[in-house]
């Protein structure tokens, strides 16, 4: 009976319990004078709570304690979840923020390279912009010039222009006339290592043509007598001269690897170079120093500046310039009997000035003033201490126009045909172990064969 009954409070108590009430009820057990047993089902009120039948409740509070131990387990393992769950989602959100995060690092340090790329690209092409003008405002000045020069020296207004009279101008003329080439003495028997007078130049010859603006002009050559081992006469070297700091100096292997544009080095110059004046000569590159009058030896082999001195009162930085201008103030040249220097002073009032150099210290060994004017002639060259000019660096077919011998300071015009077959020929330079003119004529860099042979200069 009394688990009967402890059955049905339970029950009874555990259904309030789950279904929440908030009030409790109880189940009174009393005794009648009969001895029998009445049961009394009440709500329970503050003042009696549960039933007083003794040992059911000890029970029934065991299941209640346990049933919010569990109550409060499970709300913690529920609150645990959503903490981990929440962890979790937030470690999978960090994780993809770091990768957005990189991804996006990554992008903007691309975009910030290719920004300084294309700065560069700009200032670059701003640097060529500006020397173009320079030189198309050059050009606007000296609108008929070429047309005067493929026949001798021209007479200019200016300053200088008492440097040539027209007597001395007409006398030329005469000595073209005079001089043909019918009258020249091909070398023949002579050794074809002896010097003689220039008769004929070939036809160009295409080794290599630039591939960008840089290489509108510039100055390409072989060294006649390369001195080391590393490197040697079929070495070929080349500058690219468009810009305001040039420094860079290709090697090449061979002229194969020259033509196929593959350069085996590139040297840094100390100083920047300044124009296609340059010249190599027993493993040496010659140049001006940009914007000045000082020449510098640069040693190929130590890849080091190894002398260094100022030409006395050259003209520099478009002073004294070929007729196309370019800053070519100063023209070096080496043939069989050395180095020199091309340039004008103004005490020569714009005249050619020969000076004959030391290639060691650059010191100038002896000096000739010449008398056809600079700026009326495209380029120079030296071949077996004779100096040689030409008349344009425009003209399809020109002249060699004027020759000044060293051994005899005599000065007289010529007339041997030339061609400028691109248009535009910055750099007419002579290699006597080659025995050619290397030029470069519009982005084409080319050779020419030269003649040489004794001059008959007696009248028939
Ligand atoms: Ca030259």
């Amino acid at each position: 009976m009394w688990l009967q009954v402890s059955f049905i409070c339970l029950s009874f108590l555990t259904l309030f319990y789950h279904s929440q009430a908030q009030d409790q009820a109880s189940l009174s057990l009393s005794n009648d004078p009969t001895g029998r047993c009445h049961y009394t089902f009440t709500v329970a009120s503050p003042e009696e709570s549960s039933c007083s039948g003794g040992s059911t409740k000890p029970e029934i509070d065991g299941i209640l304690s346990r049933m919010t131990l569990l109550e409060a387990l499970v709300s913690r393992l529920m609150a645990g979840g959503d903490r981990n769950a929440g962890a979790e989602g937030r470690g999978y959100g960090e994780e993809n923020l770091l990768e957005a995060h990189s991804q996006v690092t990554r992008e903007k340090k691309q975009l910030q390279q290719d920004k300084e790329r294309l700065s560069r690209q700009v200032h670059e092409l701003q640097s060529t912009l500006a020397e173009l003008s320079q030189e198309a405002e050059s050009l606007r000045q000296r609108p008929c010039q070429q047309n005067h020069t493929s026949g001798g020296p021209q007479q200019e207004n200016g300053p200088d222009s008492d440097a040539f009279g027209n007597d001395a101008y007409q006398e030329m003329k005469a000595e073209v006339t005079e001089f043909a080439a019918s009258h020249l003495i091909p070398e023949g028997n002579h050794s074809l290592t002896g010097c003689g007078e220039l008769l004929s130049v070939g036809d160009p010859v295409l080794h290599r043509k630039a591939d960008s603006i840089t290489g509108k002009y510039g100055v390409w050559l072989q060294d006649p007598e390369p001195q080391g081992l590393y490197y040697t006469n079929t070495t070929v070297w080349r500058i690219d001269v468009v810009g305001k700091d040039v420094r860079q100096l290709f090697v090449y292997e061979d002229m194969d690897q020259f033509s196929r544009g593959f350069p085996m080095k590139v040297l840094v110059l100390p100083e920047p170079l300044e124009s296609t004046g340059a010249t190599l000569y027993q493993g040496s590159l010659y140049y001006q120093r940009r914007r000045s009058r000082t020449l510098i030896r640069y040693d190929l082999a130590s890849e080091s500046l190894a002398s260094q001195r100022d030409l006395p009162n050259a003209g520099f930085h478009g002073q004294h310039p070929y007729s196309w201008g370019g800053y070519t103030d100063i023209d070096l040249a080496v043939d069989e009997q050395g180095l020199w220097a091309i340039y004008s002073t103004s005490k020569a009032k714009g005249a050619i000035v020969i000076s004959q150099l030391d290639p060691k210290s650059l010191e100038v060994k002896k000096s000739w003033e010449t008398n056809i004017r600079k700026n009326t002639v495209a380029n120079a060259f030296m071949l077996c201490g004779r100096l040689y000019t030409v008349a344009s660096y425009t003209a399809p077919n020109t002249t060699i126009n004027y020759m000044f011998d060293t051994a005899t300071g005599v000065g007289q015009a010529t007339s041997v045909p030339f061609k400028n077959k691109y248009g535009y020929n910055s750099m007419v330079d002579y290699n006597h172990a080659q025995r050619k003119l290397y030029t470069w004529d519009n982005f084409h860099m080319v050779t020419y064969d030269v003649r040489q042979g004794r001059a008959d200069h007696r009248s028939s």
